[in-house]
C-alpha cells in the first residue's frame, strides 16, 4: 500500500451567491500518494481549479469550504488557522497556475521575485537566498540563470516565464506541487519540456504533484492516478492504465473518443454534445444524464453513487451497478 501525501476526504466547497448557492465541488475525495503524479481532468467548469483552490485556501469570496478534510500528512488543513495555512503554502505546498504572467510582478526582475519567495519563509540572508535562486534555475533549466536573474518577466518567453513560475514554486522544496493547467499558454514544444521538467523534478526530489489539465493527453502522459470530474463530483477514478484501457464512464468514453490519434486519424473529431449543466440548476438524476447517450430512465430521477469495478477502480454510473449487480 502506497503512503499517502494528501487525502481529501469528502470536501465541498460552495459559492454563496445572491441568486444561490453553487456546490463547485461535491463530496470530493481524492488521495495522492507520496512521490506520485495525480491528474484532475475535465471540462472548465467541472470543479477541478476549485478542488485544488480549496487545498490552497485560494477561494475567493464568497466561495468557501464547507465540508470535508484535507489531509497531509495527517494534518486537516481545513484546522489550521489563516496563518498556519499561509506557511504550509509556499513551504510545504505550491501551486502553478496557467499564465505566469497573471501570477509575476511585470515591475520586479524575476530573481528577485524567487528570492523574496524564499525569504518570506526562511530565515536566510540575501546573498544566500540569490545562491539558492540561482541553484534552482539551472534546476528547472533556465539557462544563463545570472543574467535571467536580472530580467524582467516581459523579457522572457512563454516558456521561460513558465520555468521561473516553476522555480518559484520548487524553492521551498514542498512535497507537494499543484499545477493548474501549466501548459495551456504555451506551443506544442515548450508544453513538452515543461511537462517533461515537471515530471523529471517529481521523480528526482520525490515530490508529489496534483496536475489539473482539460487534455486528456497530458494526464495520459504524466499522471500514475486520475480522477475525472464532472459537474462538481468525481465520476470515474483509477491508476492511469485502467482508466485508459478500460473507461467506463460515458463521460471518460466521450472524453477519450475527443482525443486526436495520429496513427487513427478520424473524418470528423468526436465531441460530447451539449454543455456542462449550471451548478445552481442540476438536473434532479445524474448530472450528465442530458449529454449521455445511454441514460435510462432511472438516471432522470436518482443520483448514481461511487461504485468500485476494481482495485481502486471507481464509476458514477448505474450501467455499472447495473452490471457489477447482474455478475453477483
Ligand atoms: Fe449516463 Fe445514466 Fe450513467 Fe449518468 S448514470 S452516466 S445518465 S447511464
Amino acid at each position: 500500500m502506497e503512503e499517502l501525501l494528501l487525502e481529501m476526504n469528502h470536501l465541498k466547497s460552495c459559492f454563496f451567491t445572491r441568486k444561490g448557492v453553487v456546490p463547485a465541488v461535491d463530496d470530493v475525495s481524492i488521495q495522492v500518494p507520496k512521490g506520485k503524479i495525480v491528474g484532475i481532468v475535465g471540462e472548465s467548469g467541472c470543479g477541478k481549479s476549485m478542488t485544488a483552490k480549496s487545498i490552497m485556501d485560494l477561494l475567493k469570496y464568497p466561495g468557501r469550504v464547507v465540508e470535508g478534510e484535507i489531509l497531509l500528512d495527517g494534518k486537516d488543513l481545513t484546522k489550521l488557522s489563516a496563518r498556519e495555512r499561509r506557511k504550509v503554502r509556499g513551504e510545504e505546498v505550491s501551486m502553478i497556475f496557467q499564465e505566469p504572467m497573471t501570477s509575476l510582478n511585470p515591475v520586479v526582475k524575476v530573481g528577485k521575485q524567487v528570492r523574496e519567495a524564499i525569504m518570506i519563509h526562511q530565515k536566510i540572508t540575501k546573498s544566500e537566498a540569490r545562491e539558492r535562486v540561482l541553484e534552482v534555475f539551472r534546476q528547472v533549466g533556465i539557462s544563463e540563470p545570472e543574467k535571467r536573474y536580472e530580467c524582467y518577466p516581459h523579457e522572457l518567453s512563454g516558456g521561460l516565464r513558465q520555468r521561473v513560475m516553476i522555480a518559484m514554486a520548487m524553492v521551498c522544496r514542498p512535497k507537494l506541487m499543484i499545477a493548474d493547467e501549466p501548459t495551456t499558454a504555451l506551443d506544442v514544444t515548450i508544453e513538452a519540456q515543461i511537462l517533461k521538467l515537471i515530471k523529471e523534478l517529481c521523480d528526482t526530489t520525490g515530490m508529489s504533484c496534483l496536475l489539473i489539465s482539460h487534455n486528456l493527453g497530458v494526464i495520459a502522459q504524466m499522471c500514475d492516478y486520475v480522477y475525472v470530474m464532472y459537474a462538481g463530483k468525481v465520476v470515474e477514478q483509477g491508476d492511469v492504465y485502467t482508466l485508459f484501457d478500460h473507461p467506463e464512464h460515458p463521460y471518460t468514453r466521450g472524453l477519450l473518443a475527443s482525443i486526436i490519434r495520429l496513427e487513427n486519424l478520424p473524418e470528423r473529431l468526436s465531441t460530447i454534445p451539449g454543455v456542462v449543466p449550471n451548478l445552481m440548476h442540476l438536473p434532479e438524476g445524474c448530472a450528465f444524464c442530458r449529454r449521455c447517450a445511454a441514460a435510462m430512465e432511472r438516471c432522470q430521477k436518482e443520483r448514481p453513487g461511487l461504485y468500485e469495478v476494481g482495485e481502486g477502480h471507481h464509476v458514477r454510473c448505474f450501467l455499472t451497478e447495473e452490471r457489477e449487480a447482474a455478475h453477483e
